[in-house]
């Protein structure tokens, strides 16, 4: 038996033994969730009633036309003035649109904090679907260029997504792929790794999952109902973007001016991006070339981490939970996976710093295109290979990488849109 075929062996029993261990825990949470619902029935009656008494007790005690109205009302300054070379009405158009996105990079653009104030102050905001109106037909009604600058989160992964992302370049000056998902493909492009595609994701969500399975059991047990992209109703065709089988990043449907990565991406990245197109537009400061990756440096993130690196031998790996961490020590010398080695650096170690392993959300570093291949040469260089075996022990070996759960997802968790491996597909022929 080869040495491969050992390892998927031994990872089977594995995770069959894990999968036994997850239905047991599966069936004590539903016990112990159906005695937390009933005990959160009784404090929601308690609560119901006790807020019922307060309200009651409130009418009695503050009289109508009491209580005070906090308006914030900023007061802007007139960059239009301050700043030679403003557009005219001293504001740029910004559109911010979150494609195959969970948000988080919409809310990190609120991570400027105050600053966000100067954003208004120097941008109408034509669109950003989380925040602000703006609707499709407002974009397509505008001149090409007429937005000075359009940051796009989350991956190409629907019709609508790609739509957007067309409509958004043509009518943008400088457009910002925005976020992991948008630059790498993110946790969206590791839809990338099911077979079947959108056909089988699509059935899972729809009629797998324990809410969609209850639901499907109780109204459609014949024939589960999953959402069609065309319906005719007597008032007319009603439509749903389509999926697609694979997903993009936001370069591989259009050209893309800058990229800015991080899941989301840092708060002082955000700022070095708005203060170079404030330069650009008031000041006419020249832009980084076109195709720059703002906020990165040129090494690895262990080389900004702060923790004490020996290269120990990995003779386990373990989850952050099952280990005491210590202060100062780098995390592998731990135990615990972390992807520093084969990650850029830029975000400062926001998560070794605080004793969690780098998933590698900046990307790979500048001279690697896999990063999740480059991480498992660095996990490979550490195994206790021609330490205390000058032979190779190949059931050792098997046995401590069996223990990397999801090793796929976990070395490309971020990058798989961009990876080399772009899709699963199914052996045929007894393969
Ligand atoms: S990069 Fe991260 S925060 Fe931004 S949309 Fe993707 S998953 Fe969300
Ligand atoms: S903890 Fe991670 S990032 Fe820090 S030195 Fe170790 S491997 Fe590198
Ligand atoms: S430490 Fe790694 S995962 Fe955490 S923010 Fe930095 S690059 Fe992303």
């Amino acid at each position: 038996m080869s040495f491969l075929d050992k390892l998927f062996k031994k990872k089977e029993s594995v995770e069959n033994k894990a999968k036994d261990a997850a239905n047991k825990a599966e069936n004590a949470a539903k016990d112990a969730a159906a005695k937390v619902d009933n005990a959160a029935k009784n404090v929601a009656a308690k609560v119901d009633s006790a807020v019922k008494g307060a309200a009651e007790d409130a009418k009695q005690t503050v009289a109508p036309g009491t209580v005070e109205k906090v308006i914030h009302e900023p007061k802007f300054a007139d960059l239009g003035e301050l700043l030679p070379g403003a557009p005219a009405g001293g504001k740029i158009n910004l559109a911010i649109y979150w494609a195959a996105a969970c948000g988080g990079c919409d809310v990190s653009v609120l991570d400027v904090n105050e600053r966000i104030l100067t954003i208004g102050d120097m941008a109408n905001i034509v669109m950003w679907p989380v925040a602000a109106d703006g609707k499709e037909k407002d974009i397509a009604a505008m001149e090409d260029g007429e937005i000075t600058l359009t940051l796009i989160s989350g991956a190409v992964r629907n019709s609508e997504n790609e739509h957007m992302v067309r409509l958004l370049r043509q009518k943008s000056k400088i457009l910002v792929a925005y976020g992991t998902c948008a630059c790498l493909g993110g946790s969206p492009a590791l839809a990338n790794l099911v077979v079947e595609g959108k056909d089988e994701i699509l059935n899972y969500v729809y009629t797998k999952t324990p809410t969609s399975a209850d639901f499907q059991q109780t109204y459609h047990k014949d024939k589960p109902v999953i959402p069609q992209t065309s319906y005719q109703a007597p008032e007319g065709e009603l439509t749903l973007p389509v999926l697609y089988d694979t997903v993009k990043t936001v370069d591989q449907v259009v050209d893309v001016d800058y990229y800015v990565p991080g899941c989301p991406p840092q708060q002082e990245t955000i700022s070095q991006m708005l203060k170079a197109v404030v330069d650009f537009v008031y000041a006419g400061v020249a832009l980084p070339p076109k195709g720059t990756t703002i906020g990165i440096t040129t090494k690895t993130m262990c080389d900004e981490c702060p923790r004490k690196k020996s290269n120990a031998r990995i003779t386990e790996f373990l989850e952050p939970y099952q280990v005491n961490v210590k202060d100062g020590i780098c995390l592998m010398d731990q135990g615990i996976l972390c992807l520093g080695p084969s990650t850029i650096g830029g975000c400062g170690a926001k998560c070794t710093r605080v004793g969690q392993p780098c998933r590698g959300c900046y990307g790979p570093t500048a001279d690697v295109q896999e990063q999740g291949a480059s991480m498992f040469t660095a996990v490979a260089s550490l195994l206790p290979i021609l330490d205390d075996d000058p032979i190779c022990d190949e059931e050792k070996i098997i046995k401590i990488v069996s223990e990397i759960r999801d090793p796929l997802g976990y070395f490309y968790a971020f990058t798989l849109g961009k990876s080399l491996i772009k899709k699963a597909v199914k052996e045929t022929g007894g393969q």
